[in-house]
């Protein structure tokens, strides 16, 4: 017993009968003696649906990012408003409530806000007076009193930040997944669900591309230590609790194996080998807020060098196109941009006291024939890029190879 935040995906509420068995779920909660503040997502499809419309608004410009999180925050308006009537309907007491009252203080840009601060205030008196808080999740209010949303799958965070905010035992996500799997299991039949995960490897998977969590939902988790249990809405089994390392019982090597296609290969050619030119070439990257994630620099030859990196997909157009730019400036050749490449990664705690991981990852992708194009590691991961067609073989050989499968 005690008082439980309880997440809602957009497939969770997809449609009316779906946001009926919620209620019902809800209900079960409260009967068991529970104090529940649910958050919702908008009705799948409905986020990207209003953001085509705000664009197909402004045909000739970037729409203003203040409507669109006006516009777009409508969509867990609609799924909260219909979750606590159906609840009222139910007789289990309830009442919605959008991010401004309950006072999700955000800062930062619209379309992509951080929470601030939550006060509670508004939740508690809820709970107290024996209803279910129906929060809509995704929106916030900027110290202006706009409306605000962060970011998609941001509903993640608004429980989480909740959850943290009211003490609660635990936030439950609900989803359309059992939780989180050694691999995705379309790619490998015999993937098992973790039980348990710490949020650093957590944090690694999101970071990857794993789509159940939103990244700074795992981030709020770990800093202010509330367990996560991300779960099946359609199912009453237990998911996959993501909690502290020191609650983490399963002590594995490898914890899962994961690719990203939405990865793409920048080689510079033949840059001028001196002091300054790699942080030439990143700073303007940086300045428009372009993310690298693997670097490589070879050994130079007469004086220059190949430097190669990669960004997110959404990125590509405009890196090249800074980069070109700066060509001249550093003596480089040409800029040649690939985007048939995957990165494969294998994530763990247990890499940090297990010498040859890496070595092991290496070989396995050796013996299917796989060459590695480039390569980065963190204390609990090591990722290959690799060529595309190979990624789902070097997910399965990677996977069989550390025994994560049933
Ligand atoms: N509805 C928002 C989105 O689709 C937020 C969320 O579902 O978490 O991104
Ligand atoms: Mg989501």
């Amino acid at each position: 017993m005690g008082l439980l935040v309880q997440k809602y995906g957009g497939t969770s509420v997809g449609s009316l009968e779906r946001i009926m068995r919620v209620a019902r779920r809800v209900a079960a909660s409260r009967a068991a003696g529970n104090d529940v503040i649910v958050v919702v997502s908008a009705i799948g499809g409905e986020t990207d649906r209003l953001l085509e419309l705000g664009r197909e608004a402004a045909p000739g410009a970037e729409p203003s990012q203040r409507e669109m999180d006006v516009l777009v925050s409508t969509g867990e308006q609609v799924s909260a408003a219909l979750l606590s009537i159906c609840l009222n309907d139910m007789g289990t007491p309830a009442r919605s409530m959008m991010g401004h009252q309950a006072r999700i203080m955000t800062e930062g840009p619209h379309t992509k806000a951080r929470i601030r601060s939550i006060e509670g205030s508004k939740l508690a008196e809820t709970i107290a007076a024996g209803q279910v808080a129906v929060v809509a999740g995704f929106q916030g209010i900027d110290p202006d009193g706009n409306i605000t949303t962060l970011g998609r799958g941001g509903s993640d965070t608004t429980a989480v930040a909740i959850a943290a905010a009211a003490r609660a035992t635990a936030c439950e996500i609900y989803t359309d997944v059992d939780g989180v799997y050694t691999a995705d299991p379309n790619v490998c039949p015999n993937a098992k669900k973790i039980s348990r995960i710490s949020y650093e490897e957590m944090l690694e998977l999101a970071s990857l591309g794993a789509k159940v969590l939103q990244i700074r939902s795992v981030e709020v988790a770990m800093k202010y230590a509330v367990p996560i249990h991300v779960r099946s809405s359609f199912k009453e089994d237990e998911g996959t609790w993501v909690v502290g390392e020191e609650t983490s019982l399963e002590s594995v090597v490898v914890a899962g194996v994961t690719s990203d296609k939405n990865e793409t290969k920048v080689t510079v050619r033949s840059v001028t080998d001196a002091p300054g030119m790699v942080a030439g070439i990143f700073e303007p990257l940086a300045a428009e807020s372009i993310s690298v994630d693997m670097i490589i620099q070879n050994v130079s030859e007469e004086g220059t060098t190949d430097l190669t990196f990669t960004v997110k997909g959404g990125d590509v157009a405009a890196a090249k196109k800074i980069v070109e730019g700066m060509l001249p400036e550093l003596g480089a050749k040409a800029v040649i941009v690939d985007e048939d490449v995957v990165k494969v990664s294998i994530v763990g705690l247990g890499m940090r006291s297990h010498a040859g991981v890496a070595a092991k990852m290496f070989r396995v992708l050796a013996e299917e024939r796989i060459n590695i194009q480039a390569i980065t590691t963190s204390e609990i991961k090591v990722s290959c890029l690799i060529e595309a067609k190979y990624a789902e073989l070097a997910v399965r050989a990677l996977h069989d190879a550390f025994d994560l499968g049933t």
